[in-house]
């Protein structure tokens, strides 16, 4: 099948490449020069455990190309995806410029063309956006088309995995034309036990609206509980482990920490907040949930600034792990950088080391932190450890090593990566999260 991708990001580059991977004739459209300078000079932009290897072939064998040119892309396409940001709003909604913008262009360049499209939005976009493309799309009298909602339910570090594996594909449209094209073009990647669901376009918008803001509501209810478990002296690794045995709740997402970000979670709770609100039926506990996941993060500094009796200025702080979460360089709303910006406020100094999000952590943090390429390279004469991201590497590093090199042998673990006995055996002050 012909297909374009339009916003060639973390979601639009997964996308197209494993839809090249299966036999598609596959464009992605962005406007960003320079990633389309490196996509078209072997270089992959995003790092994504195995996309590299599957670009790599498919790119070479020609079934994946890379072009600022949207009206060839559209016009040479049968199915085109939208996979644009839809990032907050000052007030919480998501902002659709860059859908609306795209849509409005294709509007124009389809408007003389006889052939069938399909239009999927797979960007993240509120009730009722679908319903929206369609109206630009009529109003510019394209004569031959169908729109249809494709929400992406991918993780960042799995992506690859997730897409050509997914637990389930949600499309949603008005036409069964479209979700005909929807069915044949997702044939590969589906099963009996991972299904195709086929819904109209608002309940698949809310779907994955919905699946974002309880995931995020798990974790929140985790960490809320883990500030309980603080106070009582339960531990709240070992309820975790009591709950989750329940297949009721199920093992996942359950684990404590210093509270969710990246680029899907708070920006969707929020939009998800407003829509409900604009429709004069709050979702009253995910604005809770947002409270409770913001302020999480300031929990655990005061962790640190009470451990110094409340005076940070002077000290310094090794950081290990800045992206949101492992495997991914991506650090939108990443919790290090509202911890760390909470440090340098109070007079600390900070170095950091991060397998992989360093550089996309300077556009956050510049020059105000050093940045180290090695995990006990960021240590030597520092007051104390805080880890931000539970990368594999730090799972069992080199104790002796780690209390070599630091002044004061403190660890704040806002991951809950090791034991407490070990730690106590080791002779390090250890804070972790509810336990
Ligand atoms: P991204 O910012 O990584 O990628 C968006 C791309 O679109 C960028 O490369 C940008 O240059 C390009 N772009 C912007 N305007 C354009 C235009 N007018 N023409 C062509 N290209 C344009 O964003 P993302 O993380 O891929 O997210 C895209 C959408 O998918 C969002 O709605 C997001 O919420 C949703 N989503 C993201 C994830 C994720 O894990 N990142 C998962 C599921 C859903």
């Amino acid at each position: 099948m012909k297909i374009a991708v339009i916003g060639t990001g973390y979601v639009g580059l997964v996308t197209g490449t494993c839809f090249a991977e299966v036999g598609n004739d596959v464009i992605c459209i962005d406007n960003d020069q320079e990633k389309l300078r490196k996509l078209n000079n072997n270089q992959v932009t995003i790092y994504e455990p195995g996309l590299e290897v599957v670009y790599a072939r498919n790119f070479r064998n020609g079934r994946l190309s890379f072009t600022d040119d949207l009206a060839s892309a559209v016009l040479k396409s049968e199915i085109i995806f939208l996979c644009l940001p839809t990032p907050q709003d000052e007030d919480g909604s998501a902002d659709l410029t860059h859908v609306m913008k795209v849509t409005d262009r294709i509007g124009d360049i389809l408007r003389e063309n006889k052939e069938y499209k399909v239009i999927i939005n797979k960007s993240t976009a509120p009730v009722g956006t679908c319903e929206k493309i369609k109206a630009i799309l009529t109003e510019k009298q394209v004569p031959n088309f169908d729109v249809a909602s494709n929400p992406e339910f991918l993780r960042e570090g799995f992506a690859v995995e997730d897409f050509m594996k997914p637990d389930r594909v949600v499309v949603g449209s008005d036409s069964e034309k479209a979700l005909a094209v929807l069915r044949e073009l997702y044939e590969p990647f589906v099963s009996d036990v991972n299904p195709l669901i086929e819904m109209d376009y608002k309940s698949s918008e809310v779907t994955k609206y919905a699946s974002n803001g309880f995931l995020a509501t798990k974790i929140t209810f985790m960490n809320d509980l883990a500030r309980f478990c603080e106070k009582s002296g339960a531990n709240i690794d070992l309820i975790r482990m009591g709950m989750g045995a329940d297949n009721r709740i199920g093992k996942r997402f359950l684990l404590a920490g210093i509270g969710y970000g990246g680029s899907c979670f708070p920006k969707d709770v929020n939009a998800l907040i407003k829509t409900a609100d604009d429709m004069d039926s709050p979702l009253s506990i995910l604005a809770e949930v947002d409270k409770i996941n913001k302020s999480q993060r300031k929990h655990f500094f005061n962790k640190i600034k009470d451990h110094f009796g409340g005076d940070l200025s002077g000290k310094t702080f090794a950081v290990w792990g800045l992206a949101f979460k492992p495997d991914t360089d991506d650090m939108r709303e990443a919790p290090s950088v509202t911890v760390i910006e909470m440090l340098l406020e109070a007079g600390a100094s900070v170095r950091a080391y991060d397998p992989v999000a360093s550089e996309n952590a300077r556009f956050y943090l510049q020059e105000r932190i050093t940045y180290f390429n090695d995990k006990y390279e960021a240590l030597p004469d520092v007051d104390a450890l805080v880890i931000f991201t539970e990368w594999g590497e730090f799972k069992k590093p080199d104790f002796a090593n780690m209390k070599s090199k630091m002044a004061q042998h403190t660890i704040f673990d806002g991951r809950n990566l090791y034991e407490l006995k070990e730690m106590e055996a080791e002779g390090f002050n250890y804070y972790s999260i509810g336990r």
